[in-house]
């Protein structure tokens, strides 16, 4: 059935016959259904997995969670819109709201702006040296 992200709080609802958001009880949009061209970007950490083995999973999850509010930030701020978080990957799209000729080159500025984050989340002393955000484009198959 699929999940989305709150409007309100950012915590990711699994939609099952749910009106409400669970935790902060934002009503729950739905968009109607349409096809329309979009972008759609998955950007992760490399090197998580490694991360992951290495950490402890409570401080883990307060590091992603730290991470995921900057992308977000970051992914917005660009006009994008954020579609899913699963685990270390952020999901994101360009032109499923309305398209613009300029989404291809947003797209782009937003995964040079993510790295920077993850730059700067490094320099902060939160992740290995080793880590970096790693991009992936596919053609999104259908709005909603
Ligand atoms: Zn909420």
């Amino acid at each position: 059935m699929g999940s989305m992200l709150c409007g309100r709080c950012k915590s990711t609802i699994q939609l099952e016959n749910v009106r409400f958001c669970p935790f902060c009880g934002n009503p729950v949009q739905r968009r109607p259904e349409e096809r329309r061209n979009a972008i759609v970007v998955f950007a992760d950490i490399s090197g998580f997995t490694d991360l992951s083995q290495k950490t402890d999973p409570g401080t883990l999850r307060q590091l992603v969670d730290k991470l995921m509010k900057r992308f977000i930030g970051t992914v917005e701020e660009h006009g994008g819109g954020v579609d899913k978080i699963i685990g270390d990957c952020i999901m994101f799209v360009f032109g499923a709201e309305r398209s613009s000729p300029d989404d291809p080159l947003k797209t782009i500025e937003t995964v040079e702006a993510l790295r920077n984050d993850v730059d700067r989340f490094r320099e902060e002393g939160n992740l290995a040296s080793n880590s970096t955000s790693a991009s992936r484009t596919a053609p999104y198959p259908s709005a909603s």
